[in-house]
C-alpha cells in the first residue's frame, strides 16, 4: 500500500526510521530491530539516504529487502545532494524496480556539511520541491517531504518555512515528516501556519528519545539547534547514571507524544538510530493512544 492510503484509513500512523548499516555487525543490529518493530505492526518504516548521497546502494538494498522479505511497508528516502537529474531518475527507477512506491523527497544537507552553503549538482536540483515534481513525473508514486517545527536553519523565518511546506504539497507531496523537536507548541504552530496557506497534508511529528548525553551534542550538530533547557536539565540531573538518563529520555519522549496525539497529530514517526528498545518503550507507554 502507499502511505497516502495508509494515512487516509483514519487510524493513527506509527512509523519507525532506520539508516543503512555500514558493517556486517551493524547489519545484524538493524535486522534484529526491524524484526522487533515488525511485531508492532507499524504503519510504515523508512530508510534514510546517507549524507552526501553516500549510501545510495545501501539504502536501495535495505529498502528493497524490507519490501520483499518482511510484512513492513518501506519508504525509501532520497536526496538531491551530489546527484544529477539522470542519477536521481535512476535511483527512482531502482526503487520502482524493487517494488518500492513510497519515497521521501529531500534536498539533503549541503555536501560540505550542515553549516556550509548549499551547492547544487550542476545538472541537479536545487530544492526538494523539484524532486517532488521529478518523482511525480516519473510515475504513480507516493511522496513525502520534510518539515521543520523549529525552522530550517537556512530559512529566513517560520513563515517562509511554512510557505516551503505548502509549495511541496502544491507540487504533489502527500504528507510530511518533521525534523525532531521537543516542543509540542512548535509543531502545532507549523501545522496552523501551513493550514492558513491552504496546506492540509498530514504532518507526522518526528520523535527521537534521547537515551544518552552524547546524543544531545550530536543532535545539536545535526539540526543546528540546541535542545531546550528544560529537556537538557532533566537529562543532566541524572547524568551520572546511564540507565536513569535513558529512562528520563523515554519519559520526555512519551510526554511529548501524548501532547501531540491529544492535540490531533495524525501519528508519530520514531527515529530509532537502528536500536528499537527506547522507541518500543515509548510506543508501549502510549498504550491507549496507539489503539485509537
Ligand atoms: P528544501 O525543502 O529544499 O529546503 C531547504 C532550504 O531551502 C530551506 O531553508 C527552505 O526554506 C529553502 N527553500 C526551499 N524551497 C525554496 C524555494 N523555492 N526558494 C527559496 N528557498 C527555498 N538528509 C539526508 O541526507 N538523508 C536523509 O535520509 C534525510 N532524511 C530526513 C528525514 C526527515 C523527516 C527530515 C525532516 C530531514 C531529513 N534529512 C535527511 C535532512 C534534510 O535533507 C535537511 O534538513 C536539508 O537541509 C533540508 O531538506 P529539505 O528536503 O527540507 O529541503
Amino acid at each position: 500500500p502507499t502511505v497516502r492510503e495508509l494515512l487516509a484509513s483514519g487510524s493513527r500512523s506509527f512509523s519507525f526510521e532506520f539508516f543503512p548499516p555500514k558493517t556486517p555487525e551493524a547489519e545484524e543490529v538493524l535486522w534484529r530491530s526491524l524484526r522487533e518493530i515488525e511485531q508492532l505492526r507499524p504503519t510504515f518504516v523508512s530508510i534514510t539516504y546517507g549524507a552526501g548521497g553516500t549510501t545510495r546502494d545501501g539504502t536501495i538494498r535495505v529498502t528493497e529487502r524490507v519490501a520483499q522479505d518482511t510484512s513492513l511497508t518501506p519508504i525509501g528516502h532520497l536526496t538531491c545532494v551530489s546527484h544529477s537529474r539522470d542519477e536521481l531518475r535512476s535511483v527512482i527507477g531502482a526503487y520502482a524496480g524493487s517494488g518500492v512506491r513510497n519515497m521521501l523527497a529531500l534536498r539533503g544537507d549541503p555536501p560540505g556539511g550542515p553549516n556550509q552553503p548549499w551547492v547544487a549538482h550542476p545538472q541537479g536540483l536545487n530544492h526538494a520541491v523539484e524532486l517532488v515534481e521529478l518523482i511525480r513525473e516519473l510515475g504513480d508514486f507516493c511522496v513525502g517531504v520534510a518539515a521543520f517545527p523549529d525552522k530550517h536553519p537556512e530559512a529566513s523565518s517560520l513563515e517562509a518555512d511554512a510557505q516551503v511546506l505548502a509549495a511541496k504539497a502544491q507540487a504533489g507531496a502527500d504528507y510530511a515528516i518533521t525534523q525532531m523537536f521537543f516542543g509540542a507548541d512548535d509543531y502545532f504552530r507549523l501545522v496552523d501556519r501551513a493550514a492558513a496557506l491552504g496546506c492540509d497534508i498530514p504532518v507526522l511529528p518526528g520523535i527521537m528519545p534521547v537515551t544518552n548525553i552524547k546524543q544531545i551534542q550530536r543532535m545539536a550538530e545535526l539540526t543546528g539547534m540546541a535542545l531546550p533547557k528544560p529537556v537538557t536539565d532533566r537529562l543532566l540531573a541524572v547524568e551520572a547514571d546511564p540507565a536513569a538518563v535513558r529512562q528520563v529520555g523515554v519519559e520526555i519522549a512519551t510526554e511529548l507524544c501524548e501532547q501531540l496525539l491529544a492535540g490531533g497529530a495524525p501519528g508519530i514517526h520514531f527515529i530509532t538510530l537502528n536500536r528499537s528498545t527506547a522507541t518500543r518503550q515509548v510506543f508501549q507507554n502510549l498504550g491507549s493512544h496507539v489503539a485509537s
